[in-house]
């Protein structure tokens, strides 16, 4: 064994800490995902009625999260009136909960490297034709430079391979890398204003030092909940293998103080329905252990990638029916939580998806390390994990909202004003958190169009923000005077201004 290899074995072996496993899972050593019983749930589930359909709509609607029976009712539902009616239903929880918003990031890849093997993924370990690449941090201010200060984004979700290469120090150095950037614009400034980070599960310690280089939203998947489909892709001696590890990430998120969490499941790796009431099942823990639910839950379904055959020959891929009657489970079923729908998909699909209850995207996205500075045309195959559907830019996209009526809010003010954790999750439930995020909707909206936007796009765009302002006039008229104060310095080019 070479120098090399002993050092990431030595890395490796250190990883994962039972005693933070431990002490979650029952007396019995059982974790709380429970196959059997997800799977006899859904039998017992069948044939549900019309009356009891419309009894688990009208909880939705409460802003409840639904119990693993009645989820399973609603993903045994086939007649398509009923679906309709749950689509129908799905928006309408939306509406209640977050309004015609939609929240847009962009993903940043910071490394490609990666200890681990999973069968579906381009960037497993044996795939000797990936071409690994770690962004220095120079390299990591050029890429925020063009997302803050050419595309105009202000929120990101950045993504880390797990790899002693970016481990917890490099995450530190990298946050405050990308906090720092600030890039001159038309009227104002460009900046990143909160960092979501993907990552692997992490031992409290480290979390520890994520919550206090500020992070978003901690997010990690589970990929699938399925214990025997989760042992067969994730190859035993790896760190991945390790299946409660990872289902417990955000138990340890919580103990280290991070109170933000999104989970999510890659959808095609075993059967959909299971899955969903996997997130349930998890969302449902989260609630009950700590009080809070997850703030986002992701749903991406599997694409093909370089040299990972199973990715295109599971026998679970995902027809767009079926993701559709997903997406419309997991709002009724988890109804405060966000939806982030992602660039994989096609443009027609996330059209579909805001009217299911999606309430995130990203756009102008580029999944290649480095592929920002780099010009997105450019970015080569091998050195981003699958392939993007939908590759329009944040301006194009952002103008066909707007003549659907959305109106796009680059809000990142909840965080910084302590509206995290039980705060959101009580505000979400109660429709409360729906008023701020209106009021910094306008203001991070105008902001975007005088910087950023083509004069299309300007003004679709101020069509929408004139009807926000009349509607805030009419139904929150107490907001009226100090959203116009505001709205007007944004205008003249202050920046970051919320309530
Ligand atoms: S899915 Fe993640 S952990 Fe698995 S091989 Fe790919 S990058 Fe590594």
């Amino acid at each position: 064994m070479s120098m090399r290899t002993n050092k990431l074995q030595e890395w490796h072996n250190k990883r994962i800490k039972p005693e933070e496993i431990n002490k979650y899972l029952s007396a019995s050593g059982k974790d709380f995902i429970d196959d059997d019983l997800i799977i006899r749930t859904l039998e017992n589930n069948k044939n549900p009625d019309k009356k009891r359909i419309h009894d688990i709509l009208s909880k939705s609607m409460t802003i409840e999260t639904l119990t693993l029976d009645e989820t399973a009712a609603l993903l045994n539902v086939s007649d398509k009136d009923i679906l309709e009616e749950m689509r129908e239903a799905a928006l309408k929880v939306k509406l209640k909960v977050y309004d015609n918003r939609i929240v847009t990031f962009a993903p940043l890849y910071l490394g490609n490297e990666c200890i681990n093997n999973c069968l579906y993924c381009g960037f497993k370990k044996d795939n000797e034709s990936a071409n690994r690449r770690v962004l220095s941090m120079e390299e990591i201010r050029r890429e925020v430079e063009i997302l803050a200060g050419q595309i105009g984004h202000k929120r990101l979700i950045v993504v880390y391979g797990e790899h002693p290469k970016t481990g917890i120090d490099y995450m530190v150095d990298s946050l405050k890398n990308i906090y720092d950037v600030k890039v001159k614009t038309r009227k104002g400034f460009g900046q990143i204003r909160r960092v979501n980070v993907n990552a692997a599960p992490m031992q409290v310690e480290e979390l520890r030092k994520l919550r206090d280089a500020g992070i978003g939203t901690y997010q990690v998947f589970q990929e699938t909940y399925h214990h025997e489909t989760y042992r067969k892709l994730h190859p035993k001696g790896t760190i991945k293998g390790n299946y409660a590890w990872r289902l417990y990430a955000m138990h340890r998120a919580f103990e280290a103080g991070i109170d933000d969490v999104g989970i999510g499941s890659l959808f095609g790796l075993y059967d959909w329905r299971f899955e969903v009431m996997g997130l349930v099942a998890h969302s449902r823990e989260l609630e009950t252990r700590f009080g809070i639910g997850p703030h986002t839950i992701s749903f991406p379904r599997m694409e093909p990638a370089d040299n990972a055959p199973y990715a295109v020959k599971s026998p679970y891929l995902v027809n767009d029916d079926n993701f559709k009657r997903l997406m419309v489970a997991i709002r009724l079923s988890i109804p405060h939580t966000g939806m982030i729908i992602t660039a994989r998909e096609s443009a027609q699909m996330r059209r579909n998806a805001f009217t299911f209850g999606c309430t995130q995207t990203d756009a102008s996205s580029c999944i290649g390390i480095g592929g920002y500075a780099e010009g997105m045309q450019k970015q080569k195959g091998n050195r981003q994990q699958f392939i993007l559907g939908d590759t329009r830019s944040l301006d194009e996209t952002i103008r066909e909202y707007a003549e659907l009526g959305y109106i796009t809010s680059f809000c990142t003010a909840g965080y910084r004003c302590g509206r995290t954790g039980e705060c959101i999750m009580n505000l979400l439930k109660t429709g409360q958190e729906g008023v701020f995020c209106k009021l910094n909707a306008i203001l991070t909206f105008r902001e975007w169009l005088d910087d950023f936007a083509s004069p299309e796009t300007k003004k679709a765009g101020e069509r929408v923000i004139e009807k926000e302002l009349n509607e805030v006039k009419n139904k929150l008229p107490e907001f009226y005077s100090r959203l116009m104060e505001q709205y007007e310095k944004t205008k003249s080019g202050e920046r970051d201004l919320y309530f």
